[in-house]
């Protein structure tokens, strides 16, 4: 028999991972057990390595392998701009920006009360903890353009409102329904640059 229950089990661990499909699983699966072993397991010493060393930072959620994380303890970024995102991967790519030096908090989740994501999914005491902390003067809500994107902002800054915060969003022009990390660079650096109160 050329498929096996532990077949089935490597095609299902790939397709559980974002962006790949069944199709892409099985290709991955086939690949792996032809290549020579010791390529193969080279994969699974790195997720190992990597799975193991990474943490969630204390202070901002973002992943990181020292905690706190660099983003939180560098004296060289700007402690009055705190910037929401949604993920890590919104970290690194609004850090492929160039363009901004405050502070970071990643809130896991956005709201999205049907798929089981109420406010408690949000890292929210963390992020009142963090504002507490800093005392940031704007509080960017870095979130995708989307109906969960648009529930979030609306829910963080009713529950924000009586703080001195300036809170902003990034300006229109994004796709809507889009990850922002794949906006292209150009296309978020403006958006950020030209965004506007929540
Ligand atoms: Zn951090």
């Amino acid at each position: 028999m050329l498929k096996s229950p532990r077949f089935d089990e490597l095609v299902a661990k790939f397709s559980s991972l974002p962006g790949i499909g069944r199709k892409t699983a099985q290709r991955l699966a086939w690949h792996l057990l032809s290549i020579p072993k010791e390529k193969a397991l080279e994969l699974s010493t790195a997720i190992q390595n990597a799975v193991q060393s990474y943490t969630t930072c204390s202070t901002c959620c973002m992943l990181t392998e020292v905690n706190p994380c660099t983003l939180c303890t560098s004296p060289e970024r700007d402690d009055s701009q705190l910037c929401v995102v949604e993920s890590h991967s919104d970290v690194f790519t609004l850090e492929s920006m160039n363009e901004y030096r405050g502070r970071y908090y990643v809130l896991g989740h956005l709201l999205s009360p049907l798929d089981g994501y109420g406010p408690d999914a949000l890292g929210i005491p963390g992020l009142l903890k963090r504002i507490e902390e800093l005392q940031p003067e704007e509080l960017i809500l870095a979130l995708k353009p989307s109906a969960e994107g648009e529930a979030t902002i609306h829910y963080l800054t009713e529950l924000l409102q009586d703080h001195e915060l300036n809170i902003t969003r990034l300006s229109v022009g994004l796709p809507f329904g889009g990850d922002l990390e794949y906006s292209g660079t150009l296309t978020l650096a403006n958006a950020f640059k030209r965004r506007f109160p929540a």
